[in-house]
């Protein structure tokens, strides 16, 4: 097997998504303790656009390596998994990694298949001991960490969004055009008829410095819209638990835990969260947490560095009329 592990870099129209940098940063340190080269890979439709990817002028890996089409322009699943497990085979890698975004979880699985090895999926650590390496995600309902290896090579796996920061290389790596047998045809079965941009600005929630998130002991959706207008006042960003968003009291992207977002900012505050460990992933490296809970005893208020045991709703109705009364 290769002495490499690639990294797909998810790409369109000049710009390079995020989580393809934050898979970057735990691939170095698997890449370094295995003694592996870390290659990023992009498909594109015009190779001259990448000079308009600043980001990769210094990324974490040793090289990019980038595959040249006009078939490139969309995403198309069955075209972009029928390239990339063909790479494979050619080059032989250790290792294949993919954000899980859409794309990412689209093409992981149909790369997998198309090589018939076995595919990790949602990954939020690794550990490499020896020469194995482990992969560790949520599992039996998100329940416990299930800890990982792969009996079949290359080694691959989805990464969880937000689950690694984003940590800049202090080299610029090496890009090269990579070709395949003449004999593969790009080719898709689907067509693209119309690109239509999503209207809503996407949550901030991710990159927030201060998280307010309410969970189901905030009762009302009333006591919901007074933690958004708080929010405002304190510049921050507001988060839910799974309830919530089922009830429809806010967009998936505002979700946190192991089905929604990871959030680190430099300060957390729970309003009647209790602190189900399906959301506790998502947000256990926050800084400094708060836990606004009536009961002692919740797993939150255990965790958090301070606790105040009061009714969530009484407590939003006093701090905003601090804040007002403080304001005139
Ligand atoms: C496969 C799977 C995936 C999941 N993924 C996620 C996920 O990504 N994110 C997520 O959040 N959940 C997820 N869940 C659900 C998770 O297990 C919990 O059920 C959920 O996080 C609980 O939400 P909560 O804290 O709002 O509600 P509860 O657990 O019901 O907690 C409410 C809390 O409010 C407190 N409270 C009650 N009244 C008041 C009051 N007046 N003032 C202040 N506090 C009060 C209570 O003491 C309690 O601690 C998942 C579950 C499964 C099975």
């Amino acid at each position: 097997m290769g002495n490499f592990i690639l990294a797909y870099g998810e790409y369109h129209n000049g710009k390079l998504h995020p989580a393809s940098l934050e898979i970057l940063t735990p691939l170095r340190e698997i890449a370094d303790k295995l003694k592996k080269k870390l290659v990023l890979f992009l498909l594109i439709e015009d190779a001259e656009r990448l000079k308009e990817v600043k980001a990769l002028e210094r990324t974490l890996c040793d090289e990019i390596w980038y595959l040249e089409s006009q078939e490139f322009k969309d995403f198309k699943d069955d075209l972009f998994g029928k390239v990339i497990a063909e790479l494979v085979k050619e080059t032989n890698p250790y290792g294949v990694f993919f954000p899980a975004t859409p794309q990412g979880m689209a093409l992981a699985p149909r790369v997998a298949g198309e090589l018939g090895v076995g595919l990790c999926a949602h990954v939020n650590a690794f550990e490499v001991e020896g020469e194995t390496l482990y992969m560790l995600r949520p599992s039996y309902g998100e329940n416990i960490i299930a800890k990982l290896y792969s009996t079949t090579l290359p080694v691959m796996a989805t990464v969880s969004l937000h689950a690694f920061p984003i940590r800049e290389g202090n080299k610029r790596p090496e890009i090269k055009e990579i070709t395949l047998k003449e004999s593969v045809k790009f080719e898709s079965k689907l067509k693209i008829r119309k690109v239509k941009p999503i209207k809503r600005e996407p949550s901030r929630l991710t990159v927030a410095k201060v998280v307010l998130a309410g969970g189901l002991g905030l009762k009302r959706r009333e006591n919901f819209e007074k933690l958004k207008i708080l929010a405002e006042i304190l510049e921050a960003e507001v988060g839910v638990t799974r309830p919530l968003y089922y009830a429809g009291w806010a967009e998936e992207d505002r979700m946190i835990g192991v089905s929604g977002v990871t959030v680190r900012p430099k300060l957390y505050i729970g309003f009647g969260i209790s602190g189900a460990i399906q959301h506790t992933i998502g947000m256990e490296n926050s800084e400094f947490i708060i836990a606004i809970n009536t009961d002692k005893e919740a797993p939150l208020v255990k965790m958090a560095h301070l606790s105040l045991i009061v009714d969530a709703e009484k407590f939003l109705d006093a701090l905003l009329r601090q804040l007002k009364e403080g304001g005139n």
